[in-house]
């Protein structure tokens, strides 16, 4: 999986994924794996997403890359920084019920996003009490820093609240990494 690095944004579309991740020439990519850079399109999948403002889940054609180091040959999605590999909840909704400190402010999550019920907010929690809490204060990084995703792939080699923890890279884009706190 590679982490395409990026502002953080709600509503993730397939245009808005398309926009992103087709002007990047595969050959410009390290794998996360062997570290050689070079990679040709392997082919797409799907993945739903609970956007807000939306009656259903968003179904999300993704691209997937090959290395081509005959040695390697592993497979990657290309994902954008805004979505959380193996969650169906945007990054910024993720990190919004983090910080939701009170059953107010849980609900008033759930509220702008009705696709989002108390399971996917307990599960959310879980995963970040569990691992991530612990992670954050090992390399001294807070929700709001500028590098914080960086931090974390550098760190663990994976994206921020990224369940399992599956090999992961990065890449950086033109935009700048930047994530907006509810708080
Ligand atoms: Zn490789």
């Amino acid at each position: 999986m590679i982490i395409v690095l990026t502002i953080m944004i709600a509503n993730i579309t397939q245009s808005y994924y398309n926009n992103l991740i087709n002007p990047i020439d595969p050959l410009s990519i390290a794998c996360p794996c062997c570290k050689e850079t070079g990679m040709d399109i392997h082919g797409y999948y799907h993945r739903k997403i609970k956007n807000q403002n939306c009656l259903d889940k968003l179904d999300l054609k993704i691209r997937r890359v090959i290395c081509r180091n005959p040695e390697c040959q592993s497979t990657h999605a290309l994902l954008p920084g805004a979505i959380v590999p193996y969650s169906q909840i945007s990054m910024i909704e993720t990190v919004n019920i983090i910080c939701a400190k009170s059953v107010q402010d849980k609900e008033a999550v759930m509220l702008s996003n009705p696709l989002i019920d108390y399971n996917d907010i307990l599960a959310t929690l879980r995963n970040f009490k569990k691992k991530w809490r612990r992670r954050l204060a090992e390399i001294e990084a807070s929700l709001g820093d500028e590098s914080f995703f960086e931090k974390c792939i550098s760190s663990f080699n994976t994206h921020f609240m990224q369940m399992p923890d599956t090999i992961c890279g990065s890449y950086s884009c033109h935009h700048t990494v930047r994530l907006s706190l509810p708080l």
